[in-house]
């Protein structure tokens, strides 16, 4: 069997169609607005997500730290969760490159940020203070279990932000997963947000990319800040063809990974040694705990199953995350589930 490549859906390569899109694209340079495939990308990504304007940029951290440069003066503060990908796992980008504070807020059960804690959290006005100016959420939550964050949530954060003249950033890079598992549109996911991030280099299968939307103003602004992050792309329209693919065929087929996460998880539930953590499977991604009478460590387990070509995300030192993608099928979350039992029984 081939390599089972569980650590991410980063892993995933360009579909046959992106590849022969990629091949054909018409292109210009984007750095003038000419790449008609790029533009053709940012107009589908703004139509999905009802936002006015779009910007493809190279990664999803480029989308947050543009994003935050749009938004923000120096000296500003932005509440945050303690575990999202934007306080964690962006260098501190926000401090580094946009000179804002973080104000993290510890995450409830279920990803969100509980709406009376950000309330308690948002400075009044006192030539002490940093001024609060945005509040960013992530959808679904990587690692509070990749869980999905209702649309009811989000209205009510919006309610709030709005009340206090605040940005809304949604860093949603794995948006499409969270709209497939709640049964709604992309569009219901950001109606409040003045900002969304989406990622089409994960689920979405595309190598390389994200797209950013908001108003017409904030992408302008987004789009000087992309330039000085060195993200200005030439012919760009070889990679946003892919793009396009990712964004117009592939959130359909989600559901088969959140499928093939609910299997996965099962399956694990009922492995003597092994325990879930929360949320797991509620989209495309699997957390589990070695139980203490596991006599291996994680990197002990993470090194038997990669010798029979499974490949875990080690994400401490007896936990895991297991990520479903479009090269993952049922047989192969079977043959993961019966090399793990070998790998921990043995
Ligand atoms: C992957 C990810 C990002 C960053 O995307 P890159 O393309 O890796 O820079 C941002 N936020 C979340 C929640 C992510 O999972």
């Amino acid at each position: 069997m081939d390599i089972i490549d569980l650590r991410s859906d980063t892993v995933t390569q360009p579909t046959p169609a992106m590849r022969e899109a990629m091949a054909k694209a018409i292109v210009g340079d984007d750095v003038y607005g000419e790449d008609p495939t790029v533009n053709r990308l940012q107009e589908i990504a703004s139509e999905l997500t009802g936002k006015e304007a779009a910007l493809y940029v190279v990664s999803g951290t480029m989308g947050n730290v543009a994003a935050t440069l749009a938004h923000t003066q120096r000296g500003d503060e932005m509440i945050c969760g303690l575990k999202s990908h934007i306080y964690r796992n962006e260098q501190g980008a926000m401090a580094a490159l946009a000179g804002v504070q973080a104000r993290p807020l510890e995450e409830e059960y279920d990803g969100t940020l509980d709406i009376q804690k950000i309330e308690s959290a948002i400075q009044i006005s006192d030539d002490h203070h940093p001024i609060t100016r945005v509040v960013a959420i992530e959808n679904s939550h990587n690692i509070c279990g990749g869980v999905p964050i209702s649309p009811a949530y989000i209205e009510s954060l919006g309610k709030l932000t709005l009340q206090y003249g605040l940005r809304l950033h949604l860093d949603g890079a794995r948006l499409f997963n969270a709209a497939a598992a709640l049964g709604v549109s992309a569009k219901d996911l950001v109606g409040p947000a003045d900002s969304v991030s989406i990622c089409l280099s994960k689920g979405l299968c595309a190598p390389v990319g994200s797209v950013l939307c908001g108003d017409a103003e904030f992408i302008h602004r987004a789009r000087r800040a992309r330039k000085v992050l060195g993200g200005g792309m030439r012919q760009a329209g070889v990679l946003a063809a892919a793009g396009i693919i990712a964004l117009t065929d592939m959130p359909a087929r989600l559901v088969v990974d959140h499928q093939n996460a609910t299997l996965l998880a099962k399956s694990l539930a009922a492995l003597p040694g092994i325990s879930l953590e929360r949320n797991s499977a509620s989209t495309n991604m699997v957390y589990f705990q070695l139980d203490e009478d596991v006599a291996y460590s994680g990197h002990e387990v993470s090194s038997s199953l990669k010798q029979e070509g499974v490949l875990l995300d080690l994400v401490s030192t007896r936990g895991f995350r297991a990520v479903t993608h479009y090269e993952i099928n049922s047989d192969m979350i079977e043959h993961t589930v019966q090399v793990l039992n070998q790998v921990i029984a043995s």
